[in-house]
């Protein structure tokens, strides 16, 4: 099967995935979007009640901050791709569980070795965690971090920003290094992503983001 083939395929396992507690109250599961080749790729923590409804990645509040974002350093949203930790909805945005996030890894694990992207943007600590564990963001954000043979910046969420004005101009100076980074940025071979160990999924119970 074609990189796109395979990605239709993971697509199709999430609408119809029951491997842990979320599809119960989802709508529509989210596997994310943009090009299987994509040389960036965008992962947030979980679904919120537009994305649920609608199926897709950050198109709510905090996806509108993101296209901006994205816009300032002369990207469209068309240009990445985007996804997250969780494909389906927690219940009323709460924090997405260790088990859900075990159980949902695999599915990132698949499009990463698909897409094989040369920077990997972590948006908020959920997604920080699954790659950087025991990190804390207010001390790493921006600072682009190589590990099992992939590239890692661990960025805001961006809905921290709407939470937060004061970090707005943090995310912005984040996401203005982005340019330089992809230009630097060697495509790597196929790369391999192990299982993050269990100390990993214990999410920090610091602030939301
Ligand atoms: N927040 C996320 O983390 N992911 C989305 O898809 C939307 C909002
Ligand atoms: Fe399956 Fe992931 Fe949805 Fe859980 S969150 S039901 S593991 S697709």
């Amino acid at each position: 099967m074609n990189t796109e083939g395979s990605m239709k395929q993971i697509a199709d396992e999430v609408s119809a995935c029951n491997k842990c507690e979320l599809f119960h109250s989802r709508e529509k599961g989210v596997p994310g979007e943009g090009p299987p080749d994509a040389e960036i790729m965008f992962i947030g923590e979980g679904p919120g009640f537009h994305e649920n409804m609608q199926g897709k990645p950050f198109v709510g509040a905090a996806g509108e901050l993101l296209v901006e974002l994205l816009g300032n350093i002369g990207l469209k949203r068309e240009d990445v791709f985007i996804t997250n930790v969780v494909k389906c909805r927690p219940p009323g945005n709460r924090d997405p569980q260790p088990e859900e996030l075990a159980a949902c890894y695999p599915y990132l694990e698949r499009q990463i070795q698909l897409i094989n992207p040369s920077v990997i943007v972590t948006l908020g600590r959920f997604s920080m965690a699954r790659f950087i564990p025991n990190a804390k963001i207010s001390q790493i954000h921006g600072q682009a971090i190589q590990t099992k043979g992939m590239l890692i910046v661990p960025f805001y969420h961006p809905a921290a920003a709407l939470h937060r004005p004061s970090l707005r101009s943090v995310v912005e100076a984040d996401f203005a290094t982005l340019p330089d980074l992809i230009k630097n940025a060697e495509k790597t071979p196929p790369i391999q992503v192990e299982e993050p160990r269990e100390e990993n999924n214990q999410a920090e119970q610091l602030s939301l983001f």
